[in-house]
């Protein structure tokens, strides 16, 4: 049968992406594979935000062409933002890729996956009912290559972003703010509950300013629609901007009972001069009032930021009141790096601040943000939480990684759980006995189908040795 590998890097809009990609490449009867040496289609969904992961991305395209030396059948394919920024130099700088999509070009690559499938052979062309209906509907958001992705969905409300902060490449290569259609987005929700999806997140860069074209619904109410769907578990959102954050907003959140109680609102800097010159369009004074209100209608709830340091301009004293805000806000989690220049943004253009003072502020803000973490983490020690699988742990094979609704990364013993019982019940009941920065760790007590069923199934465990007992 015809396989496609992707690998995927950057943020949740290119996760929503390689998801599209999958659900077309089923629907022309691809396989999704974790191998990209048995592949027949070697995807590659780039990310351009930083130096890093450009540099990373052509690094995997040189490695991929050793598959490509070894079976000139094997087609590679880059999409996602570097290929958008560097559409037309890419084929120039590794010219054994087959071929090249922008942002915007995602239709155009799931149509050439569908043209080129027969050149893989038509023995077992796997068009399925479902994958038939979920073609139609839109795609399904199948596994990216792991056996429990279907429990998570991420569906894409919005593409393209129109603010322009001054060190972000998104709407250069995303081009500005462009609202799926609601039934569109529905359809593809309900899509993912069929087939099984315990949490559907919806993403967007700004998502929180989506605004559906025809009926002037606003996010509110698209969060309210989606989380009364029938048949839907859990319900998410990435990534909100501090200045679409409304009170009618707010009171949705504090409202819905199978909204995850975890919010993203990257805050970058608390310096209102940095604010300025990165163009956030908020002030320190604004973020605290925005979550002064966040509190006050969604208690107990995660706060999590993103934090850019050493931004060109940032003077001691700048940085200084970034750490005291951290400090106040307290976060539950943060995403930090020391700015990096992106080509064709505006502050690529300003002087910079020398790397090593800013890799002296990351080191400083990391020791402020773990505070923040370790408070967030402490209370869960003694507790049962219940999270949601995401398989086995990058480190340690026999146990299992899962994720609370909050947001807080659960590790424990698989024990005797296979993926047979886990893919029918994701949910996991860990009894948590050790916090660290990074989470919790603890010991499976059961496993549920839902995220509300009152009582798990007991964790499968044999209490005899029935071979010796034989
Ligand atoms: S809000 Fe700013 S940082 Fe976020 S995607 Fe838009 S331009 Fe980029």
């Amino acid at each position: 049968m015809a396989s496609i590998y992707i690998e995927t890097y950057g943020c949740q809009m290119n996760e929503a992406d390689s998801q599209y990609i999958a659900d077309r490449a089923s629907a022309s009867g691809y396989a999704v594979t974790d191998d990209a040496a048995a592949a027949n289609v070697v995807v590659i969904n780039t990310c351009t935000v930083r130096d890093n992961a450009e540099k990373r991305a052509y690094g995997r395209m040189a490695q991929f062409k050793k598959l490509k030396l070894a079976d000139p059948g094997v087609k590679l394919v880059v999409c996602g933002c570097l290929a958008e920024q560097d559409r037309d130099v890419m084929t120039g700088k590794a010219p054994y890729i087959d071929a090249v999509f922008g942002t915007r070009d995602l239709a155009r690559l799931g149509d050439a996956l569908a043209t080129w499938r027969p050149e893989f052979g038509d023995d077992e062309i796997d068009l399925t009912q479902e994958n038939l209906l979920l073609g139609k509907l839109g795609g399904h958001g199948d596994c990216v290559g792991d056996a429990y992705a279907h429990v998570r969905a991420f569906v894409n409300v919005q593409r393209g972003c129109s603010y322009f902060c001054t060190y972000c490449i998104v709407p250069h290569v995303r081009g500005r703010f462009d609202n799926r259609a609601l039934d569109d987005i529905l359809s593809e929700c309900r899509a993912a509950i069929a087939r099984g999806a315990r949490e559907i997140t919806l993403v967007g860069q700004t998502v929180n300013a989506y605004k559906e074209p025809a009926s002037n619904a606003d996010f509110a109410d698209l969060l309210a629609i989606v989380s009364a769907l029938p048949g839907i578990d859990r319900l998410t959102f990435l990534t909100s901007h501090p200045k679409d954050y409304t009170p009618k907003l707010a009171a949705t959140m504090g409202a819905l009972p199978n909204l995850n109680p975890r919010f993203h609102l990257p805050v970058q800097s608390g310096s209102d001069p940095i604010l300025r010159r990165m163009n956030r369009k908020y002030s320190v004074a604004q973020y605290r009032e925005k979550i002064a209100l966040f509190r006050a209608t969604c208690p107990d709830w995660a706060l999590t930021t993103d934090l850019i340091v050493a931004f060109p301009g940032e003077s001691d004293d700048d940085f200084e009141r970034t750490l005291a805000l951290c400090d106040e806000m307290s976060f539950a989690q943060a995403f930090m790096f020391v700015y990096s220049p992106r080509r064709g943004t505006p502050a690529a253009l300003w002087e910079q601040v020398p790397p090593q003072i800013g890799g002296e502020r990351l080191r400083r803000l990391a020791e402020t943000i773990d505070r923040g973490v370790r408070a967030f983490h402490a209370p869960k020690i003694g507790t049962t939480v219940r999270a949601l699988v995401q398989g086995p742990s990058r480190k340690d094979r026999s146990k299992l990684a899962a994720k609370t609704i909050d947001n807080v990364t659960v590790i424990a013993p698989a024990g005797a759980l296979g993926e047979f019982e886990l893919r029918e019940r994701p949910w996991l009941d860990v009894s948590i006995d050790a916090v660290f920065t990074w989470g919790c760790s603890g010991e499976i007590a059961g496993i549920a189908a839902r995220y509300d069923d009152p009582s798990p199934v007991a964790a499968a465990r044999p209490t005899i040795d029935l071979v010796t007992a034989r």
